[in-house]
């Protein structure tokens, strides 16, 4: 596995005499650790730069306690400026409407559909919500088919048509259904793509406007690093979308996706997935996630 911020700042910091503060000089080997830590951890190299140098005025200038070793100084200032970064308001997921409406966008694969399911679940079980999943892709009937098993172990209906070819008519007609049998949470699950694509964009911006949902998340792939970022800027640029899921953070990634599309979308993250299973859902942790990018 890598070496830790901290171990690669001790050993950088060794060759320096006991200085009483962190100056431009002991600053620069050690800001290139963090940088490489943060690389090393997926971050986007752009988002890496800009961070190291927040980080740089922020360790300029201040005093290392005696009781403080200078490399442990600058592993806290880090440490607090990524979970800093990862903070914010809004973790929630705000629900308004009657029914509430949670729109999924995000690529084929990033895991939409298991986190339609594990919303649906957490919702139900810990907010007493009476959701009802919403099948949208009228692409992959398989697709269809996964929602409607993970529907039923979780037992929480599943609406579909399997002959219509309109998404939006697809999920209109589920909200009518979701008013006439009681529900007050529709998740609509959506068609995703390998790649970014028009007809795909298109076709999730006309379902946001026909349904003026009460939230958007955006899930992505904790596992793509470098890419996540350009995803999550097109994503957003098209839907304007609430939160962002990050998804198998139960694999060896570190997790620098996490801070790469907070600090070039500025949506919070709100929550992470963490295994297949539908109980297999966390909500978001700057604190925690700070410490998993620096190993
Ligand atoms: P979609 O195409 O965006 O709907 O993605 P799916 O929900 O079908 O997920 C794609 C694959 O990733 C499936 O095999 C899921 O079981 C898996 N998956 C989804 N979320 C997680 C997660 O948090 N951890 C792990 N390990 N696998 C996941």
């Amino acid at each position: 596995m890598f070496e830790n911020l901290s171990e690669r700042l001790d050993r950088s910091f060794k060759l320096l005499k006991g200085e009483g503060k962190i100056t431009e000089i002991n600053v620069a080997e050690t800001l290139k650790d963090v940088r490489k830590a943060l690389l090393d951890a997926d971050v986007n190299y752009k988002v890496a730069k800009q961070f190291t140098d927040t980080v740089k005025e922020k360790a300029l200038g201040q005093n290392v306690l005696t009781s403080v070793k200078p490399s442990q100084l600058m592993v806290k200032i880090v440490h607090d400026e990524l979970a800093r970064l990862m903070g914010g308001t809004a973790i929630d997921v705000e629900l308004k409407s009657s029914p509430a409406v949670i729109l999924m966008s995000g690529l084929q694969g990033s895991g939409k559909t298991t986190f339609s399911g594990k919303l649906a679940n957490m919702l139900k079980s810990k907010k007493g919500k009476n959701p009802l999943l919403v099948a949208c892709d009228v692409y992959r009937p398989a697709a269809i088919e996964q929602l409607r098993v993970l529907g039923e172990q979780i037992g929480v209906p599943v609406y579909s048509e399997i002959d219509s070819k309109n998404p939006v008519q697809i999920a209109l007609n589920a909200v009518k259904e979701a008013r006439a049998k009681g529900h007050d949470l529709v998740i609509v699950d959506t068609a995703g793509r390998l790649a970014i694509d028009e007809q795909m964009m298109n076709e999730i911006a006309a379902i946001k406007k026909a349904l003026n949902p009460d939230e958007i998340l955006f899930v992505v792939d904790s596992m793509t690093g470098q890419d996540a970022v350009n995803t999550a800027k097109e994503f957003n640029e098209r839907l304007d979308f609430n939160g962002v899921v990050l998804t198998k953070l139960d694999g060896d990634t570190r997790g620098g996706a996490a801070l790469s599309i907070r600090s070039v979308v500025d949506k919070p993250i709100k929550f992470v997935g963490t295994g297949e299973k539908m109980d297999a859902l966390d909500i978001f942790h700057p604190e925690r996630m700070a410490d998993r990018i620096l190993g």
